[in-house]
């Protein structure tokens, strides 16, 4: 079967033996596409995966082979997502599920990059779905990371009426603010690119080029009353998006951060204190978080339709340079 896997500083299509239950428990998935992620993204440019790693956890497949106490049956299509936590250690009963070491242990197997996979009966159990028909491939392929969303969203504990700033438009940022909106929050966006910044506004997030951070802090003191906005999602890698949270921030406001930065040079100390604000991070979706989204997507409150641009597996390489150049906005690998 085909793979895409990391080698050195490309992404190569190699055969490997089919992947096959052998007994197992679980499934064997037929992929038909997987979206490629932030993560993955992150993983092969700056090494932290080793060659031969295939990347990919976005995936949506059909069952070809299973053996399962789930009600799903070969012939199946569903969408899963990579990792599953224990419940029960001390991260798992606060809540921090990401941090579960059972979590960062599973996965799917090889990869989401991938002809075939294997998803063990826990991924059966806790986090696949079978995708309804009206909803596409590409749509679908949201759930992991609209899950991510949803889990930063339910960490923040909102209050109704609240107005929220997404700091950053790329398709993360989209769906966290299509997300907020779908939860009945007035939501801003802000980016440098002024086409992210039309394309939200074409979705109805009003949004603003904020690289004069004074003139767009103005705005949002405009549009709030000169409060600032109750909370921050910051979904921008760049380290001066920092300045443009705590300055846009309310006093006593929340600031949740969703995205690395290349100096990791942190929130002022004084203005957490000063203004009392919260400021708090939020990483990867448990189960729960899992299955709100998936609601979200087949019932359509979430708008995610018309924003992949689709690659041939043959063409990953191209899908890597693409969202790496800002060429596209979210790349979908069909295999
Ligand atoms: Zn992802
Ligand atoms: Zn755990």
């Amino acid at each position: 079967m085909k793979t895409a896997q990391i080698n050195g500083e490309k992404i190569v299509i190699k055969e490997i033996e089919d992947i096959k239950l052998d007994g197992r428990k679980g499934a064997v998935v037929k992929v038909l596409g997987c979206g490629l992620c932030g993560s993955d993204i992150v993983k092969f440019k700056h090494k932290i995966a080793s060659d031969g790693t295939v990347l990919g956890h976005e995936i949506v497949g059909i069952i070809e082979e299973i053996n399962s106490e789930t009600e799903f049956m070969k012939g199946d299509k569903i969408v899963s997502s990579h990792h599953i936590p224990c419940f029960e250690c001390t991260y798992c009963r606060h809540e921090n599920y990401s941090m579960c070491r059972h979590f960062k242990e599973t996965n799917i197997i090889p990869g989401g990059f991938s002809e075939k996979i294997y998803l063990s009966e826990e991924h059966l159990k806790n986090v696949a779905h079978k995708v309804p028909k009206n909803i596409t491939d590409e749509e679908i392929s949201f759930y992991e990371p609209l899950g991510c969303c949803v889990r930063a969203i339910k960490r923040c504990d909102l209050k109704q009426g609240d107005k929220i700033l997404v700091i950053g438009l790329g398709s993360i940022g989209l769906i966290m603010a299509e997300g907020l909106k779908a939860y009945g929050y007035k939501v801003f966006g802000c980016d440098l690119i002024n086409e992210r910044i039309a394309l939200a506004s074409s979705r109805g997030i009003e949004s603003f080029n904020s690289s004069n951070i004074e003139d767009f802090n103005r705005i949002i003191r405009d549009k709030t009353k000169n409060y600032g906005v109750d909370a921050i999602f910051m979904t921008s890698g760049a380290d001066k998006a920092i300045d443009v949270a705590v300055k846009t921030v309310k006093q006593g406001g929340k600031i949740l951060v969703f995205s690395s930065t290349p100096l990791n040079k942190g929130y002022p100390n004084n203005e957490i204190y000063y203004k009392e604000l919260t400021v708090l991070g939020s990483y990867s979706p448990s189960p729960n978080d899992l299955e709100d989204s998936f609601n979200l997507i087949t019932s359509c409150k979430v708008n995610v339709k018309s924003l992949t641009t689709t690659y041939p597996i043959e063409c990953i390489q191209e899908a890597f340079n693409d969202t790496i150049s800002n060429k596209i906005f979210k790349a979908y690998i069909q295999m």
